[in-house]
């Protein structure tokens, strides 16, 4: 008979990976000195893959805020939010929320990954889900927990996402999925173009607004407010985890909606309530989002300054205003070489190979947030470029 875990075995690749002292990942941090800088195996690195964009997790109101929940509530939720675990935190937090946004209600989650999960008890097998070819890998997960049938459209491309909704079953219900700003690359969904072809074709749109909520528009409330189309958009997700700095996620909606997902979502009934201290970071964090508009200029400058230092250095970027960036490098080992290069460098950044992208678009990730400092941005730059002469990426190399 067969064992199942005859199959949990790491590829070879894996150990050889190791070997070459070129595997990036749980790479654990001993200390986070100020809001740039990570300190691993007793060296100060500029920490380069953060998505605390706005550089709240560390900030006084929002820790302070943390330590004071916990004092007076406790460190955990004690249940799940259905039976013995609501708080009347949660619950003001879900108004803030559902006030900054703009929305009727919102409902918080443990998590961004559960928000999204929570989204497959809104579509079932009779129903057609239509993403983005680079969506995150939980609203996939919510597809497939839902039953639905997943229909994918090359990254960006309407007139592909127009030939998917035309191809539909008459009469089967259809939800387009998008992320706002995408988590690899930076670049923002054509929300116009979405809620264009939702209009016309009768498709619900949800927006999954991880990382732009806090980052994109005027006030902060994400890309559907960057494009003016907020009304377009039925339904929209959040996690505490990268503007906010803290953990914790959110789905934002008409009242009946989120009625239905606080009863019927498995990833809200049967987990957890979100702990008192990211409660309260989250909702101080909202108030600074709010009120400190300059930290998301700031967010801007530092990355059209970063993204145009590596493109001036020959790496295939596109100089741009959004805090994350894809440095593309294609091979695998390549990618993990790039990674190690900038590790020596005192730079900490993020390796993405498959199946966080698609294979062969290996890619080093890159985020600046409103923590770094000019000196930040230098040594990142300097590393890029020194790693791109050693490894032959960059013209100069
Ligand atoms: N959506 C997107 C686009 C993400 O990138 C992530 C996490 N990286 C999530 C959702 C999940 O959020 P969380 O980390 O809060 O679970």
């Amino acid at each position: 008979m067969a064992d199942v875990f005859a199959k949990c075995r790491l590829p070879a690749t894996y150990q050889f990976v190791k070997d070459l002292g070129v595997y990036p990942y749980y790479r654990a941090i001993e200390e986070r000195p100020g809001g740039a800088e990570v300190v691993i195996d007793g060296r100060v690195l500029v920490q380069a893959g953060s998505n605390d964009y706005l550089g709240l997790s560390g900030d006084e109101r929002v820790t302070e805020a943390a330590a004071g929940a916990t004092r007076r509530l406790g460190a955990g939720g004690g249940g799940s939010r259905l039976g013995n675990g609501s708080l009347a935190l949660h619950e003001e937090l879900e108004a803030r929320l559902a006030a900054f946004l703009g929305r009727a209600a919102v409902m918080v989650t443990s998590a961004g990954y559960l928000a999204n999960l929570a989204l497959g008890a809104l579509v079932g097998p009779e129903d057609t889900v239509i993403g983005d070819r680079l969506i995150h890998a939980c609203l996939i997960d919510a597809v497939r927990l839902g039953g639905a049938r997943l229909r994918r459209y090359r990254h960006h491309d309407m007139e592909h996402l127009e030939r998917l909704l035309d191809a539909g079953e008459p009469g089967a219900g259809r939800l387009i999925v998008t992320e706002g700003m995408f988590s690899t690359s930076g670049s923002v969904c054509d929300l116009p173009g979405i809620a264009r072809l939702a209009r016309l074709h009768g498709a619900r749109v949800v927006l999954d607004s991880a990382h732009d909520v806090g980052v994109l528009g005027a006030a902060g409330r994400g890309a559907a407010e960057h494009h003016g189309v907020e009304d377009a958009v039925d339904v929209q997700t959040l996690t505490f985890s990268k503007a906010l700095g803290t953990v914790g996620g959110a789905v934002a909606g008409p009242e009946e909606i989120i009625a239905y997902l606080r009863h019927y979502a498995r990833s809200m009934v049967f987990t957890a309530a979100l702990s008192p201290g990211c409660a309260a970071a989250a909702l101080a964090a909202l108030g600074i989002v709010a009120a400190e508009p300059e930290r998301r200029d700031r967010l801007r400058v530092a990355a059209l300054r970063l993204s145009g230092d590596l493109a001036a250095t020959g790496y295939a970027v596109v100089p741009a205003d959004r805090p994350v960036m894809a440095v593309p490098v294609g091979d695998d080992l390549l990618c993990f070489r790039l990674w190690r290069e900038l590790f020596d460098e005192g730079v900490f950044a993020t390796a993405m190979v498959p199946p966080g992208v698609p294979p062969g678009q290996a890619l080093v990730r890159v985020s600046v947030t409103a923590a770094h400092t000019e000196a930040h941005l230098d040594r990142i730059a300097s590393a890029f470029a020194a790693a791109g002469r050693r490894l032959g990426l960059t013209r100069e190399g």
